[in-house]
Formats: C-alpha cells, sequence, structure tokens
C-alpha cells in the first residue's frame, strides 16, 4: 500500500501555517477565557492545517469553524479546546469515545491527552481522510470505525468519558449505557440555532448531573452510514 507521509516541511508549516500561527491562536484561546494549559499545549503543538484541504490551510489558525467536504465542518478551535478542558477538568480519561469523527481533528487534540480514544464516524470518505491524517502524525492510541454513532461501539465499551461532535435533539440511552460509573459525556444538544453544550456525570448516588457549558452551533446529529 502506498504510504502517505507528510514531508517534515508540511507538518511544520510556513507563513499562516507556521508554529507562529500556532502560538497567537493559543493567545487568542488563552484571552477567550481557554486556562488548562494541557489543552493549549496540545493545540499549540498539533498542526491544525493538516486536517482540512490545502486550499483553505491558510485558514486553519484562524478560529473558526471551516467545511471539510459533505456538508460538515471542522470545529471551532475555541469549541474544541472548551469541550476537551470539560472533559479532562476532573482527571484524565483512560478510555475516550468519540461520536463524528469529521476531519479527526478533535479526535488527535484528545489522542495527546488520553491513552485510548475510540471515534465513529457515518460518513466513510471522512473517516477515510482523517484515518489517513491518523496514520501520518504517528497516533498509536486512536481507534475508529465506520458506523452509525447513535449505537456508540458496544464491544469496546466502558468507556470513561465519552463527547459528541453533532447536535441531536437528546442523547441516545446506549450511550449512556456506554459510560464507565463516574464517566462523564460532553455533547451539543437542541435543533439548530438554538444549541447548548451540556456536561453530563452521575453523582455517587447515582443521580444523573447535568452542567450548562454554554451556546454553541453544531452540525446536526444524522441517522445510517454513507
Ligand atoms: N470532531 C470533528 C467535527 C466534525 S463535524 C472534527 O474535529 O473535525 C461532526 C461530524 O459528525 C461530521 O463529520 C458528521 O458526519 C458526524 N456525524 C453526524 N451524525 C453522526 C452519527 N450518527 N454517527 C457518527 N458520526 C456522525
Amino acid at each position: 500500500m502506498k504510504t502517505h507521509a507528510l514531508s517534515a516541511e508540511v507538518l511544520r508549516g510556513e507563513g499562516l501555517t507556521s508554529q507562529r500561527a500556532r502560538d497567537r491562536l493559543v493567545t487568542k484561546l488563552r484571552e477567550d477565557g481557554i486556562k488548562d494549559l494541557r489543552v493549549l499545549e496540545a493545540i499549540r503543538r498539533l498542526p491544525r492545517h493538516v486536517f482540512i484541504d490545502e486550499a483553505m490551510a491558510s485558514r486553519a489558525y484562524e478560529n473558526t469553524a471551516l467545511p471539510i467536504g459533505h456538508g460538515q465542518t471542522i470545529s471551532q478551535p475555541w469549541v474544541v479546546a472548551r469541550m476537551t478542558e470539560a472533559l479532562i477538568e476532573r482527571g484524565v480519561p483512560q478510555r475516550v469515545l468519540e461520536i463524528g469523527t469529521g476531519s479527526g481533528y478533535q479526535a488527535a487534540v484528545l489522542a495527546t491527552l488520553v491513552p485510548e480514544i475510540h471515534t465513529v464516524e457515518r460518513i466513510e470518505e471522512l473517516l477515510r481522510s482523517a484515518r489517513r491524517r491518523f496514520r501520518q502524525l504517528g497516533f498509536e492510541n486512536l481507534r475508529s470505525k465506520h458506523d452509525d454513532g447513535h449505537l456508540g461501539w458496544p464491544s469496546e465499551a466502558p468507556f470513561n468519558a465519552i463527547i459528541l461532535t453533532a447536535a441531536g435533539e437528546g442523547i441516545p440511552q446506549q450511550l449512556f449505557d456506554q459510560l464507565a460509573p463516574g464517566g462523564v459525556l460532553v455533547a451539543p444538544v437542541g435543533p439548530s440555532g438554538a444549541q447548548t453544550l451540556l456536561r453530563l456525570h452521575l453523582d455517587a448516588e447515582g443521580e444523573l448531573v447535568s452542567e450548562n457549558l454554554g451556546d454553541v452551533s453544531f452540525v446536526p446529529m444524522l441517522g445510517g452510514m454513507v
């Protein structure tokens, strides 16, 4: 099989994709309230320009969502940072499940911070591109699967944390069923234009605790696979 090794030059980036551009993005994220130094360092090190089309690479370090094809977007860096922060705040989870691989950027940020990450995507072509990037960047703690994320990944459950990067009207029961005791779930919930980011966990009495982390705008969680 052909290997798609990225040259050191491409990985490093230049001009608007250089380390300086990443440093400026991190400064902006700090100004906008991201505090966790582990998250900021992961974003400082990971080349986001590798996760989007070359034609748009010069915009990779703007704090904005960008199209990745198939009507989908790579999430805004601030949102990736906030969700990652929310996920690891109470301790770094051992095993994480992500629903909505997309470009693979959020999964890769997590893969630099947690021991094991599993990610599920319903659009095969997006998943194929994401997998190529994971290989190019040398991640070995990242597994991915082409499936409808409503089902989670039962054979690999339970997970200590679950993150959804597409918004549904609610959270599928199957995902709760795959959360380990003490686990945390972070997800955008609600219809387009009125979504909130929620963090859910079970307290010591087994009661579901929900925290509202603010307004967000995500693509919808859809059913089936393509
Ligand atoms: N985490 C991604 C965000 C991509 S946008 C990134 O960092 O780039 C959300 C993704 O969720 C899209 O790729 C979309 O195809 C996917 N998605 C939507 N519904 C899904 C479902 N039911 N199962 C799996 N993936 C889904």
